[in-house]
């Protein structure tokens, strides 16, 4: 997975379509992310105690990591990932401009 924690994605289909949001959480092994703002799902709940008020608690949700692509923070595109060698170690760069993701 191209995709880290910190990195600004797009969302590419489903109901968030052309949302943008920051990942707040990667699931690697999943191929899954939680991105901010993106797939919110609205829990209801109820008070359990008389200090605890109910209402509606909103959360992020994850989704395919598939479903996103990464912002280039540089060029502000959604851009595909290259890798390219610095200092004998594999870093992630925009394919557009070339900047270091
Ligand atoms: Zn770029």
């Amino acid at each position: 997975m191209e995709i880290r924690r910190d990195d600004t994605v797009i969302v590419l289909s489903g109901k968030d379509k052309g949302k943008k949001g920051k990942v707040l959480k990667a699931f690697p092994k999943e191929s899954k992310l939680i991105v901010s703002g993106v797939n919110v799902a609205s829990r209801h709940r109820k008070p359990r105690s008389q200090q605890e008020e109910g209402g509606i608690v909103k959360m992020e949700t994850p989704i395919y990591a598939c479903k996103v692509q990464i912002v280039c923070p540089k060029c502000g595109k959604a851009v595909r990932v290259g890798h390219t060698e610095k200092d004998g170690k594999s870093v992630r760069v925009c394919r557009k401009c070339g900047a270091e993701l």
